[in-house]
């Protein structure tokens, strides 16, 4: 999960990183009153930006500064609903702008391809980073990290040196990587960047942008993180399947798709768009139910994939394992016995591995009005796609 600079630097405050005060607004009135609230605590300038989930915001016109209430305001109204590179701004930040001296890079990171994490530095902030790895690489400094170890003083003091800054310069700035580090690590980030890090004429340091990454396979160790989720932006079926803990993601088609195994499902895609490629249908979903397809988790997800009206027939496609193919048909028959009439799409069932003859016998005797039963992988997607075009057609 990726967060908000407003989030970011609410999290970089929580670890005593020194960020300035700043308000999130959603419209020009609330921009006014927070603009005031600012200078009222003896801001002298603002600066107001917007938050979306894209880098290049000040290029885009999303970052500026004012001088006033008034300004800070007509700024505000400039910068809601602006698109920046198909990001609509919905939220502002608006905070106290720092004097600025120097503007320096800082990053943490995980490194998968070298199976560490690293950390960047450069005196040259502010500009983007791709274009300086690019263009002058020898001012970007990579030190690789020990995960054991992270970020000491004197491992900071290493990552400055290698950035070339002076001795005096790692004195005020080497306890705030120490602090990033503890960012990076305590919340379980895959990525901390501050650009621009700034230097203010008075020598002070400040984290003046920020982008925090989370691992989200660590998000069990954090239930606090769960209200950093910006469920506006998510989809509002994502959400649910979330909230069950099904692997799902939302496509845009007409074809329902549940398997086990990601494997599995990423081919059943493959062959469902195959199939219904002259039928002008497609798949409308991924979902992994997993290894241990009970009929409970069968439930859930047929419930999350046939409460989306975009979905005209469902193809389930499991090849029994460890849950041998009978488990799996009585899971299918218990799912469509609990969601009774909230089922109406027609399932093309595939089974297949482990028990798969007593499976289909289970399904076969069952005769339920919507589960067609199809031998094989290719034969069930064009029956899935087939089904769905027909549906697709009936309702025009
Ligand atoms: P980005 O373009 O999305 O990376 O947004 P940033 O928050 O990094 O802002 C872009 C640039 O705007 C910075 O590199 C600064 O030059 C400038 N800027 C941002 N905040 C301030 C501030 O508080 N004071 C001043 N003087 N300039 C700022
Ligand atoms: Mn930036």
């Amino acid at each position: 999960m990726d967060l908000y600079e407003y989030q970011a630097r609410n999290m970089f405050a929580a670890h005593d990183v020194p960020v300035l005060p700043g308000i999130v607004i959603t419209s020009t009135e609330e921009a006014r009153d927070a603009a005031r609230t600012l200078f009222d605590g003896g801001a002298s300038l603002l600066v107001v930006k917007a938050q979306v989930k894209t880098g290049g915001r000040g290029k885009a016109g999303g970052v500026k500064l004012a001088t006033s209430v008034e300004e800070a305001e007509e700024k505000a109204s400039q910068i809601l609903g602006m698109d920046i590179k198909g990001h609509i701004v919905r939220k502002v930040l608006i905070a106290s702008a720092a004097d600025i001296a120097a503007e320096y890079y800082f990053s943490i990171l995980l490194d998968r391809s070298n199976r560490r994490h690293l950390a960047m530095c450069s005196r040259e902030g502010g500009m983007e980073i791709e274009a300086l790895a690019v263009e002058r690489p020898e001012a970007l400094a990579k030190v690789p990290l020990q995960a054991g170890v992270g970020i000491t003083d004197e491992v900071a003091r290493d990552i400055l040196s290698a950035a070339r800054f002076t001795p005096e310069e790692q004195d005020s700035i080497a306890p705030i990587l120490v602090k990033l580090w503890d960012v990076y690590s305590r919340e379980d980030a895959t990525l901390v960047e501050v650009n621009p890090l700034v230097s203010t004429p008075d020598g002070e340091i400040i984290a003046l942008d920020g982008k925090v990454s989370l691992d989200d396979n660590a998000a069990f160790r954090h239930p606090e993180h769960v209200e950093l989720a910006d469920i506006t932006a998510e989809d509002p079926r994502e959400a649910m399947a979330k909230a069950e803990g099904l692997n799902y993601v939302r496509l845009e088609g007409e074809v329902g798709i549940i398997g086990n195994g990601a494997g599995l499902v990423m081919s059943t895609l493959d062959v469902v768009a195959m199939a219904g490629e002259d039928l002008g249908v497609h798949p409308a979903n991924f979902l992994d139910i997993g290894g241990g397809a009970s009929a409970a988790v069968m439930a859930k997800g047929l419930d999350v994939i046939l409460g989306d009206e975009q979905v005209r027939s469902v193809f389930v496609n499991v090849f029994g394992g460890i849950t041998a193919c009978d488990e799996v048909a009585k899971g299918i028959l218990g799912a469509l016995e609990l969601l009774g009439d909230a089922a109406t799409k027609p399932l093309v069932v595939r089974l297949d591995g482990n028990k798969v003859t007593e499976g289909r016998a289970i399904l076969e005797e069952a005769a339920h009005p919507l589960v067609h039963l199809d031998p094989t992988m290719d034969g069930a997607a064009r029956r899935a796609a087939e089904l769905a075009a027909a549906e697709k057609a009936a309702a025009k």
